[in-house]
């Protein structure tokens, strides 16, 4: 009899601008290829993503607060893996890495990675993929959108971040 896997669930955050947003969906495609499903609360969670900007509204601040949310949960549930993604990703780096609840910091370019990032927590609770590229444009990848279920699509419209976009 062929076992029926069960779905992991993801929950992602999303700050910035309209680059993130795309890319949120982007991601939400990579990560369901890999069984994960959508899901609407960090409680339900396996995978915690935060796509994050580095500049607008204290952008950073917001995010650390709530990363001090993301902990509370984690320390009911240890096995959660908590994602950083995104400008603060590519921006802070290693940094990231030192706050206790984050285990994955992937920058904009490095979505692609995220299943392999994902398998080696389970090995090394840190992984770290900030790296930049001039060729990745992510558009082979259908992104699913995030607001209808997950059953249509858009076209990412721009890439790339420079911090300088307020
Ligand atoms: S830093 Fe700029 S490109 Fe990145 S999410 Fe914020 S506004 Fe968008």
């Amino acid at each position: 009899m062929t076992e029926i896997k069960k779905h992991s669930k993801v929950f992602i955050e999303t700050y910035g601008c309209q680059m993130n947003v795309s890319d949120s969906e982007v991601v939400l495609a990579i990560l369901r290829k890999e069984n994960y499903e959508l899901c609407s609360s960090i409680e339900e969670a396996d995978l915690v993503l935060i796509n994050t900007c580095a500049i607008r509204d204290n952008a950073e601040q917001r995010i650390l607060g709530r990363l001090d949310v993301f902990r509370l949960e984690k320390k009911k549930r240890p096995e959660l893996i908590v994602g950083v993604l995104g400008c603060m990703a590519e921006r802070l780096k290693e940094t990231l890495l030192d706050n206790a609840v984050v285990n994955i910091v992937a920058g904009p370019d490095a979505y692609r990675d995220l299943p392999r990032l994902i398998e080696a927590v389970k090995v090394d609770s840190k992984q770290i993929n900030t790296a930049l590229s001039h060729e990745e444009t992510y558009g082979d990848i259908s992104p699913v959108r995030m607001d209808r279920n997950g059953v249509s699509a858009f076209i990412s419209i721009m890439r790339g971040c420079n911090n300088v976009c307020s």
